[in-house]
């Protein structure tokens, strides 16, 4: 190769072409760094250059300055690339760079300082230092991991580091991953297990696209049947990785990954620090990393030797991404593992309704796990009507989840309530002149937050302090909480229950890795009753004395009018209701409703799986909604309300007139105002013959908008907001 075209990692600049000095080695997804006016730009071989004209002069190009050196991106890989940034109506470079997302694997340092204990003693010794020491015996990190595990301040270790009790050393970035052992310890798999097991890792042998639904009861031991596929594939040498849907999930699982295989997988999240993004982006390129558990980013990595992909959970609302490249990582897996030839497990308890379809029509095959392990029975679930069972004012608990609680809590067993709402309360008003605390930069109520005595706005950043008088009317005393947020339902635990030790469980009390672990390790320890939760602990948990679950508020979901709101609302109180009674004892389920007879939670009281999804099926079906339609969404925004409105209105104007595809809007957006922009919003419902992308992209690129406008294009959107 002479001349190369460069994918450019700029979406507006996108491919250029280079010529390639003399000597320089490149192929086809080599990752190169090549000048751009002054500046120097990364970017990927994509192919080879345009074909010369008679008057093609090489020498106009202007040369690659060099090759980076890690592997080039494989054919599967960009292929890939160029699938999601078409079917998603994204730039190739945004995809690109998701790829590319660890910027230091590219160059930077190969090596980096830690510290441990020197074995030497201070001068002067301080209770403080005498219990730090004590802590980090055996340990290694950077200050500000070795501060967090000895639980003293940074300043206190620096003090020792000057003494020479604490020692530099000087580690390799990229040194290997402990190695798994695929037959460390195998558990004694039940016979569905070992049936279901034995045609995953068939799949895995037969290196093939095998898209697979493993659809499992909860605690049927979906993880454990799946892992002998994974075992499988660290045997025949092969990459897995593993995509789970919340980081607080990892703890668990890694626990239960160790136990199996003797060693951690290697992680790929958004708060790994650089160096270790550094090092996973490396390994995994090479091929050193043998088992990858992550965010849905981890499905963008350039894994040398991929031999199989499974989504946990995937039915998992966080697997869409609704920012930069809007895409669904349950989707993007599938096709990833298409493009390279291999088995794809998506597991669930309570798969989306696009995923069964798949496995009725037989595009998917379905594995099933009927029964939960061990014999343990799923939870009775009985309904509680809120019109007839009313909370006491100001309260949100009925006599039956209070009666329930109060039983186990004498029994000494464990209780989880769940809401989906974070802080204390979702709205504050002024008593005295009925103001209302709104966020200025959304159409959004402020939340109250006690636990940080904070009013905080959940799109964007926004954080105030509660403030001692009402910013309208200057009344003081006058603010008070409307409806329940979790906090507020953890309090009303405590005045019904002083002795009871409560613990808030969601994404701002578990936010981090080591904060999920603590929580996991003092609730297997016995050391909360109850837990009060949101969406974050529905999910992969499993604690054995857990026998009573309680559903606050089941309309809640159903309000949001959204698409997916039935199916949401079912998948998220059937997966919270199979955290109960998962070991010896029973459980039983109670859930809250104003609306005992709406059809989802009709289904969700019989445990009738298939009646819903059959009710929910015709219905998507009359809607002509996914998976037998298709939704796209188009939001224009502008930091000015009127530009908005018009470049809305004249796009509107252009709109293309198909039989195949209807367009509806624009109107305002339901969040018309997000981060300080107004929205406006087109819906597409289109056929599924339809060509949706093609007939957007020519819509839209055909139109010129101001350049205070951004337009962005959401595939099969889930968040209708
Ligand atoms: P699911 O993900 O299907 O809800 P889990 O994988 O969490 O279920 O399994 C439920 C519990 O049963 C876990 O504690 C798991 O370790 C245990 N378990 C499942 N299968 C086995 C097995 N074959 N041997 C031992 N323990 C098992
Ligand atoms: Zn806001």
């Amino acid at each position: 190769m002479n001349r190369v075209r460069l994918l450019v990692l700029n979406a507006a600049l996108g491919s250029l072409d280079y010529s390639v000095p003399a000597g320089m080695d490149v192929e086809a997804g080599s990752i190169v760094i090549a000048p751009l006016g002054p500046r120097k730009v990364t970017g990927i071989v994509w192919d080879e250059g345009r074909l010369p004209g008679a008057d093609f002069d090489l020498s106009k190009l202007r040369p690659i300055l060099e090759v980076v050196d890690v592997p080039p991106l494989s054919e599967p890989l960009r292929r890939l690339i160029e699938w999601t940034a078409d079917y998603y109506c994204a730039a190739l470079a945004s995809v690109a760079r998701m790829v590319l997302s660890s910027g230091g694997a590219l160059g930077g340092p190969t090596t980096t300082t830690e510290y441990r204990l020197s074995g030497g003693t201070p001068e002067r010794m301080t209770p403080q230092r005498a219990a730090a020491i004590d802590a980090l015996e055996g340990e290694q990190g950077i200050i500000r991991e070795l501060a967090s595990i000895a639980g003293v301040s940074e300043g206190v270790l620096r003090g020792l580091v000057n003494q020479g009790v604490i020692e530099p050393v000087t580690v390799a970035i990229d040194r290997p991953y402990p190695p798994a052992d695929p037959d460390f310890h195998q558990p004694a798999l039940s016979d569905d297990q070992l049936d279901v097991a034995k045609r995953m890792v068939k799949a895995v042998e037969a290196k093939a696209y095998a898209p697979i639904l493993l659809d499992g009861v909860t605690g049927s031991g979906k993880t454990e049947t799946y892992f002998e596929p994974v075992a499988e594939a660290i045997r025949l040498g092969r990459q897995v990785l593993v995509l789970l849907p919340e980081i607080a999930l990892t703890e668990n699982f890694l626990v239960r990954f160790e136990q199996r295989f003797g060693s951690a997988p290697v992680l790929w999240h958004s708060s790994l620090k650089s160096t270790e993004r550094r090092r996973a982006w490396r390994a995994i390129s090479q091929g050193t990393a043998q088992v990858i558990v992550g965010a849905r980013s981890a499905l963008f990595l350039p894994y040398a030797n991929l031999g199989l992909i499974v989504v946990d959970e995937a039915h998992e609302v966080s697997f869409k991404q609704d920012d930069g490249v809007r895409y669904n990582a349950r989707d993007v897996s599938v096709m990833r593992a298409r493009f390279e030839s291999i088995p794809v497990i998506l597991a669930s308890a309570t798969p989306a309704l696009e995923s069964l379809h798949m496995a009725s029509t037989g595009t998917y095959e379905l594995m099933e796990l009927p029964s939960r392990f061990g014999g343990a029975r799923l939870p009775d679930i009985k309904l509680v009507n809120l019109t007839e069972e009313k909370p006491a004012n100001g309260r949100w608990l009925s006599v039956p989840i209070i009666n329930a609680l109060e039983d186990r809590l004498t029994k000494g067993e464990q209780s989880l309530l769940f809401l989906n709402r974070r802080g204390y309360a979702p709205l504050t008003l002024c008593r005295n002149c009925g103001h209302r605390f709104q966020c200025p930069n959304c159409s959004a109520w402020l939340v109250e937050h006690r636990l940080s005595a904070r009013l905080a706005c959940h799109h964007c950043a926004l954080e105030t302090k509660v403030p001692d008088e009402c910013p309208d009317c200057g009344e003081s005393d006058c603010l008070v909480a409307c409806g329940p947020g979790v906090e507020r339902i953890a309090d009303e635990v405590g005045e019904l229950f002083p002795e009871a030790r409560v613990a808030v469980a969601t994404s701002d009390t578990l936010g981090n890795p080591e904060r999920a672990a603590e929580f996991i390790a003092q609730a297997e320890a016995k050391a909360i009753d109850v837990i009060v939760g949101t969406q974050l602990v529905t999910k992969g948990f499993h604690f054995p004395e857990l026998t009573l679950v309680g559903v606050v508020d089941a309309d809640l979901g159903l309000e949001g009018g959204d698409l997916r709101a039935a199916e949401r609302t079912y998948q998220q109180v059937a997966q919270v209701a199979g955290r109960a009674g998962r070991g010896a004892k029973p459980g039983e389920v109670l859930i809250q409703t104003r609306h005992p007879d709406a059809p989802v939670i009709v289904a969700l009281a019989n445990g009738d799986r298939d009646a819903f999804y059959a009710a929910e099926t015709e219905s998507r079906r009359d809607a002509s909604a996914p998976p037998f339609g298709r939704w796209a969404a188009i939001i224009l925004s502008s930091e000015d309300e009127k530009e908005a409105r018009a470049a809305s209105i004249s796009l509107g104007d252009t709109r293309p007139n198909r039989d195949d595809l209807y367009i509806l809007g624009p109107a305002p957006a339901p969040l018309a105002l997000l981060r300080g922009r107004y929205r406006y919003r087109f819906l597409v419902n289109a056929r599924r013959s339809a060509n949706l992308q093609q007939t957007l992209r020519e819509w839209l690129d055909a139109h010129h908008f101001p350049p205070g406008v951004r337009v962005g294009v959401d595939i099969d959107p889930y968040s209708f907001v």
